[in-house]
């Protein structure tokens, strides 16, 4: 047996614990939740590397999850048979936050108490919460498939560090007990240990047990006998029928699959069924997480066939602008030996994410365009994944031909029309106001609101009383390289070219238009030939009404906007 050696935690982790231990005492019951869904995770794990080495299950292949409490010790003991974990990665599992962005979190902690607890739901909880109720926390887990004297044991108080010792354990799978706080003996009882169960963790797909008790006439208490029951539905969420599951099952399942702490902002279940059959069960979060801008971060949908779990993330079933679903596909039709190789070539993959890209815009459609008692709310909806994932969605601009058209339907801008720089503008909203005798929608891009409402392009068009759209967001040049019209209308930037407003401009303005560029005639040959490593063209423009003279691109070069970003990145 190896000496016990003690380590300290990364830096964050010590933070995380501080702050949780404060913040999140007011939910406290929730630690219950995080150590049933890491059993459950496990379990997942472990029925997937049997898959192809059945050994693993050591003749024990019941996977279950069992909670017991010892009132006397003042414990709490959460055990599974899954697939467990060796000694090194108990250190790193346990001792760290693997999460990407973990950093970038941290730095954005304030310090004040009420806005961070907000945020480290945003950023999950997971194992450490078992710190809110406990004042030390002792793990015993041996790995599947490694022999009994290669068990682990993992201690800590919570502070800065923890120990690590190899241990003889006979079981497989992982044991961990919360010694509790003072005052928390509220959980040393079968009634409050089996209601939290059922309030956040019904959803799971494994049994959770605990001892039967009965009452003891004799000591006039209740008293644990040996027999288990299960407290939970033990049937996987997804595969139950909508009328079955209720919203807030949805909402923990949500909790259960994403890591994330918040309610969803909505989602759809479904059975399809024809040449490929499956199931699907998408969530779209509420707020962004910390590595939306990570495109190699896979996406966070977790692929089951036949309820057997065989990959988190599996990226080719949704495409990279809608990086953001989380949620769970099962297929009847995939083999259970399916590989991340075979998931890229496979037909039956591609009819899944097709099929999973055309729902998810669905339930996009459904909250902006709402109709009905909830609109107001769904519209609401819609503004907050808008702020959220806008700039991830007009990515599938130019990703998704197939949807392109969906996609621009669902795009919103900030606009001239509304005098704010809130992005709630539609190409629907800007067509229905156009002026008479206007064929073209008219944006200008600039770096931020401010630039782009106070660009000298736009005085023609507030004189003429013509709506622009004011494009700021880093993805919207390259989207509009995909996006030339809308509904037979071109989009048009007000900063390129020969300005033609066309109908727009009536008789009267064109004559004199002509009139003042004969008058102005020798002035622009004199620029021009001063100018002429500067500017490619100088002319007379009436695009202006206070400012004396302003920069154009020509119609067929980068834009202003779009030649400062690519110097800005060195290009
Ligand atoms: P997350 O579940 O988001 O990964 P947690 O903090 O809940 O984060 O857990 C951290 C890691 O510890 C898990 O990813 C897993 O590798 C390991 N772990 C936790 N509980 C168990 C368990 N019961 N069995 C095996 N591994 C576990
Ligand atoms: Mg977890």
């Amino acid at each position: 047996m190896s000496e016990k050696q003690t380590m300290g935690f990364q830096a964050e982790v010590k933070q995380l614990l501080q702050l949780m231990i404060h913040s999140l005492y007011s939910n406290k019951e929730i630690f219950l939740r995080e150590l049933i869904s890491n059993a459950s995770d496990a379990s997942d794990k472990l029925r997937f590397e049997a898959i192809n080495h059945p050994e693993l299950y050591e003749n024990d292949s019941e996977l279950q999850i069992t909670v017991d409490f010892d009132k006397a010790a003042r414990t709490i003991t959460i055990s599974d048979n899954g697939i467990g974990m060796s000694k090194e990665e108990a250190i790193s599992h346990l001792g760290t936050i693997a999460k990407s962005g973990t950093k970038e979190f941290f730095d954005k902690l304030s310090g004040d108490q009420q806005k961070d607890a907000a945020l480290i739901g945003q950023f999950g909880v997971g194992f450490y919460s078992g710190f809110i109720v406990a004042d030390r926390i002792t793990v015993e887990s041996r790995r599947a498939g490694v022999s009994a004297a290669e068990g682990v044991r993992w201690e800590s108080e919570g502070t800065g560090d923890f120990s690590v010792e190899t241990i003889a354990k006979a079981s497989r799978g992982t044991s961990i007990t919360l010694h509790l706080r003072e005052g928390e003996d509220d959980f040393l009882s079968a009634w409050k240990l089996k209601s939290t169960i059922r309030t956040y963790s019904d959803h799971i797909a494994l049994p959770i047990k605990m001892h039967k008790e009965e009452w003891d006439e004799e000591k006039k208490e209740l008293v644990r006998k040996e027999e288990l029951e299960t407290i939970n539905q033990a049937s996987a969420l997804w595969a139950r029928s909508k009328s079955d599951v209720t919203k807030e099952q949805y909402e923990e399942f949500y909790k259960h699959v994403s890591h994330d702490y918040n309610a969803p902002l909505t989602y759809t279940h479904n059975r399809v069924e024809g040449r490929s059959e499956y199931t699907q069960l998408l969530y779209i979060p509420a707020a962004a997480p910390f590595d939306l801008w990570d495109r190699n971060k896979r996406g966070g949908i977790k692929l089951y066939v036949k309820r057997v779990f065989i990959m988190d993330d599996a990226e080719q079933l949704m495409p990279v602008y809608l990086r953001f679903v989380k949620g769970v596909i099962d297929s009847a039709d995939l083999p259970l030996n399916v590989s991340r190789e075979i998931l890229q070539e496979s037909r039956d993959i591609k009819a899944i994410r097709e099929g999973s890209t055309k729902r998810v815009l669905s339930m996009l459609e459904e909250l902006a365009n709402a109709e009905g008692d909830d609109a107001a709310e769904k519209h609401e909806k819609y503004a907050t994944f808008w702020k959220e994932f806008g700039q991830v969605l007009k990515e599938g601009i130019g990703e998704d031909q197939a949807n392109k058209d969906r996609i621009a339907k669902l795009l919103r801008f900030a606009s001239t029309h509304n005098d704010s720089d809130a992005q709630n503008v539609s190409l629907a909203d800007y067509l229905g106001r156009m002026k008479e005798g206007q064929d073209k929608i008219y944006y200008v891009t600039a770096e931020s609101y401010d630039t782009a409402k106070n660009s000298p392009h736009l005085e023609i068009f507030r004189k003429k009383g013509v709506e622009v759209l004011l494009l700021t967001d880093r993805v919207d040049e390259w989207m509009l390289s995909f996006l030339s019209d809308f509904e037979g209308k071109e989009l048009t930037s007000v900063a390129k070219g020969g300005l033609d407003l066309g109908q727009l401009e009536d008789e009267a303005e064109k004559k004199q238009h002509e009139e003042t560029e004969t008058e102005f005639k020798d002035l622009v040959e004199k620029m021009k030939t001063t100018l002429a490593d500067k500017a490619k063209e100088v002319r007379v423009t009436f695009r202006l009404t206070d400012s004396p003279a302003c920069l154009v691109a020509d119609e067929h070069d980068m834009s202003g906007n779009l030649a400062r970003m690519l110097k800005a990145a060195g290009q």
